[in-house]
């Protein structure tokens, strides 16, 4: 039956882009068979039989006859059968799924071997040593990663024999040694497992495979698949390997190799090498390897043909790739290659040395590099040249170089820090209790949890430097003290230092350099410069790449005239989102209060007409940062109650003074306008359009100032471009009230002034009716931006300040999420609401202009969203700029 499910793939059959069916392994193994590379013959079970086997219990009823047919082809191209007696075929076991993973099980090798078949590949081998060190090592690695032997049984008894023998290396062991070892490590197996060493090659086989499927569900693998974020129902693959001996004396041996450099790019020999050694030894460091530029003496043969094999490679894939090859008795094996991974840095490099080279074209290029990669670029780092004592490592859970003293509660952090000092907290996890002091440290350590945990996702969300699940690290928080690896005790006030970019947390004070990336985008290092150093070309022409590519324009988020300056610099091309609040804050709060406390019209008047000038006087800096670019000004959003002093303050003086008898005329009218302005939700109360709507003279004069400015910036030869947005509308009848006096008010300053100004006026959707109604909207618009992070607020009914820290981690670790919506924007709820009103304005109104604003901005999946739903631009945070520009080049390729 040609439709029946094949589960088995002779490397013949394959090829890399068979990720999926057979595993990251599999699909590279048979894409170098296919190019004619030296490959031991072999065949992959593809992850459908995993996941069947998964599914049901049970392996696929054809899977045992077609790992036979498979197994008997195999057998004849070799001439050999597995574990026949005389001549054994050998095979490994490896698992491959489509995303290497630690925690999988680990490879086992020399399958085939037992008492009578290992006398045999001593007389074809004509060596007894080699045949006896290959039998130990499979009982070690089968007793281990099938039967779960602990490991440390089987090493302590290979120490053991060593000591014995009088000897430090493996490799000084002789035949006779290793049989009595052989013969220990059976004892062991029976012992802890409870049935001796299987002597039946094709059982060990197929128990080998079945541990494969089996380890998939394994803890460590679980927990690595949530961390990083990877399906569940993947399943993995198992591919069945001929053996090559890298351990048949010293004119054999084992390496892995990069095609270049995967920390600086380039090109050259990186790798190492181990003399008769086999598998993992090379990495296991139990014997000193030699750098691969010294297999040249070793065997020129091999190594000159290695060279050949890493060129073919690298312009087969167009890519770094990291290789595994042995070499038995000067013939060379090729056992395992993929496109390597690589530093952020490393990234930028290559992708620009192999546009130089001409393997790949500058759109391929943008496809080797994130927007992450970028924003890690950006972070502040540690002075490499500094000594620093690293005395743990975690997970880089958010990134940046933090410096502080180590406080071991909240409590003590928000005490700290309020007296001016840095502090790092440090817990075993932390918890919604930890809030506070989590924004009051410069930086999060904890003993305990992954990448969703808790401080994981709320310094994320803070852009917080976070370093998590440094399991080296005893937290006791009682007796506020850590003890580091080596005893060393770090007690409350210690300095420490932690790296969020690479997890490594180090004692003392590390010295904090700046970003050469950010030197460069601020124009302090030039890309061509003597002292500019090779990232900062690279990222200097990948840029260049974005740019000629994006149709997304980038905006910045920024509300005075230095933000928008270093905007500029960064690459933005307007402002997307001026909030005028801040405009209202400092010395000028007193001006506010009188208007909120107005009781008649003459007194708001007068305070509108003090607040006038000011906020003039913001937006010409504004428009003159931002000259010839759009500028888009928010009329005022929050609660006014945010205006006002905080309650219980306020409540404390007017009863103090009161029973001081003292006057408190002023301040009992404050406190009774907090009453009266006190909302159990705010973010759903009086605030946006609706305070233009009931205080009168408020939106009128915020336009007016943006008129006037706009005006004043025309006299001076200037180039305003001024938008005005309306926040939180709802429907189109409060857009129509709030634009009909806007618009009078523009025909009075340009009467007034003489001059032409255009001012589109426009609005946010961020209500769902808003989006739902958008067409409607669209009458009075002139431009929508999605204010995404109201947006998701409102249409998953969450308050962010309230969520984040209470249940967020719940719903990553169970899988609701996989990120948070705040982070990322969600694309099937929000983001549809986005693309269906997006879709219903432009019916409306053709030329109207579509951005976003909010975090989501700058944001990499997220620009690519907007980028797909054909938005005309994003708008960010300054420092984000750069990476949204990026990754609007990327969306469009
Ligand atoms: P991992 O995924 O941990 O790299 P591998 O399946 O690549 O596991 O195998 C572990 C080690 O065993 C590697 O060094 C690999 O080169 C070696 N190895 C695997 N299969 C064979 C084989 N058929 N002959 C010789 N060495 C092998
Ligand atoms: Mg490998
Ligand atoms: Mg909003």
């Amino acid at each position: 039956d040609p439709h029946a499910a094949k589960f088995v793939y002779d490397f013949t059959e394959g090829n890399k882009d068979l990720k999926d069916l057979l595993g990251g392994k599999g699909a590279n193994l048979a894409e170098m068979t296919n190019l004619g590379l030296p490959v031991p013959p072999g065949f992959t079970i593809t992850t459908e039989a995993c996941k069947v086997y998964l599914d049901s219990g049970e392996e696929p009823a054809a899977l045992r006859d077609e790992v036979s047919a498979h197994l008997d082809a195999l057998e004849q191209k070799m001439g050999k059968k597995l574990g026949q007696p005389e001549n054994p075929l050998l095979v490994s076991v490896r698992s491959g799924a489509k995303f290497s993973m630690p925690g999988m099980m680990d490879t086992v090798l020399n399958i085939g071997l037992s008492d009578k078949s290992v006398k045999g590949l001593a007389e074809q081998a004509g060596d007894d040593r080699f045949a006896w060190d290959s039998y130990r090592r499979l009982i070690q690695m089968f007793g281990k990663t099938v039967l779960g032997v602990d490991g440390d049984l089987f090493e302590e008894a290979l120490e053991k024999a060593k000591h014995a023998k009088k000897v430090t290396v493996d490799t000084d062991l002789e035949a006779a040694d290793l049989k009595k070892l052989v013969a220990t490590f059976k004892k062991i197996v029976k012992a802890e497992a409870g049935r001796d060493f299987p002597q039946d090659p094709r059982e060990q086989m197929d128990l080998a495979i079945k541990a494969v499927f089996d380890s998939w569900n394994g803890d460590r693998a679980k927990l690595y698949r949530r961390q990083e974020r990877i399906p569940h129902d993947l399943g993995t693959a198992v591919n069945v390997c001929s053996m090559v001996f890298g351990n048949l004396g010293p004119d054999s041996g084992t390496g892995v190799a990069f095609t270049r450099d995967p920390a600086s790019g380039h090109q050259g020999v990186y790798g190492d090498y181990l003399q008769n050694a086999q598998g993992e030894d090379v990495v296991a460091g139990i014997r000193n390897t030699v750098p691969l530029a010294e297999l040249e003496q070793i065997d020129k043969k091999s190594y000159d043909q290695l060279m050949q094999i890493m060129k073919t490679l690298e312009n087969h894939y167009k890519d770094l790739c990291d290789i595994e090859f042995t070499i038995e008795r000067g013939q060379l094996w090729m056992l395992q290659t993929r496109v390597g991974k690589r530093t952020a840095g490393a990234a930028f490099r290559i992708a620009t040395q192999l546009v130089d080279q001409g393997l790949i074209d500058e759109t391929e290029a943008l496809q080797r590099v994130t927007g992450a990669q970028l924003a890690q670029l950006m972070f502040p780092r540690f002075d490499e040249h500094a000594k620093a004592a690293q005395v743990g490592r975690g997970i880089a859970a958010s990134p940046g170089a933090a410096v502080g003293k180590a406080v071991f509660d909240s409590y003590t952090a928000v005490k700290w820090s309020r007296s001016g000092e840095k502090v790092i907290l440090v817990r075993r996890e932390t918890n919604p209790d930890d809030l506070d002091g989590m924004i009051a440290a410069e930086g999060i350590l904890t003993s305990r949890g992954g990448k969703t945990s808790h401080a994981a996702v709320v310094a994320r969300g803070m852009g917080k430097t976070c370093v998590c699940g440094a399991e080296e690290l005893e937290v006791d928080t009682k007796r506020r003290r850590m003890t580091v690896p080596g005893g060393h005790v770090v007690e409350e006030g210690d300095l420490i230092s932690i790296d969020g970019s690479s997890g490594k947390v180090y004692l003392g004070e590390v010295p904090v350099v700046p970003s050469p990336v950010v030197e460069y985008f601020e124009g302090r290092m030039h890309p061509g410069a003597d002292d500019a150093d090779e990232l900062v070309e690279a990222v200097h022409r990948m840029m260049a790449f974005a740019d000629r590519k994006r149709r997304l324009r980038v905006r910045a988020n920024a509300d005075n005239a230095e933000d928008a300056l270093r905007a500029r610099r960064f690459g933005a091309q307007g402002i997307g989102l001026c909030r005028t609040e801040h405009m209202f804050l400092g010395d000028r709060r007193e001006l506010v209060e009188r208007l909120i406390l107005a009781d008649t019209e003459e007194e708001r008047e007068e305070s509108l007409k003090a607040l006038l000038p000011l906020q003039k006087k913001d937006f010409v800096e504004l428009f003159e940062a931002m000259d010839g670019l759009p500028v888009t000004v928010r009329l005022l959003d929050p609660p006014l109650h945010e205006f006002l002093p905080d309650i219980t303050e306020l409540s404390v003086r007017v009863a103090l003074a009161e029973s001081r008898q003292e006057p408190h005329e002023n301040d009992l009218r404050l406190l009774q306008a907090v009453h009266r302005l006190h909302e159990q939700n705010p973010m759903l109360g009086l605030r946006g359009v609706r305070l233009g709507l009931v205080i009168p003279g408020l939106f009128t004069m915020q336009v007016r100032a943006i008129a006037e400015a706009a005006a004043e910036r025309k006299a001076a030869k200037g180039d305003p471009r001024a938008e005005i947005m309306i926040p939180l509308v709802g429907t189109v009848q409060e857009l129509e009230i709030v634009r009909e006096e806007a618009d009078q008010v523009i025909a009075d300053v340009q009467a007034a002034t003489g001059t032409a100004l255009r001012l589109a006026i426009g609005t946010m959707i961020e209500l769902p009716r808003a989006a739902l109604t958008a067409g409607q909207i669209a009458e009075a618009a002139e431009f929508f931006s999605f204010g995404t992070n109201d947006l998701t607020q409102t249409v998953w009914g969450f308050s962010r300040d309230d969520v984040e820290a209470s249940f967020f981690t719940a719903y990553l670790e169970k899988g609701i999420f996989g990120v948070s919506p705040f982070e990322t924007i969600d694309r099937d709820g929000v983001g549809s609401l986005v693309k269906s009103a997006a879709e219903a304005g432009r019916r409306t109104r053709p030329d109207l202009k579509l951005g976003v604003c909010g975090e989501h901005g700058g944001d990499p999946e997220s620009v690519h969203f907007f980028h797909e739903v054909g938005l005309d631009y994003v708008s960010c945070s300054p420092f984000r700029i750069p990476v949204a520009r990026l990754e609007a080049g990327r969306a469009a390729t």
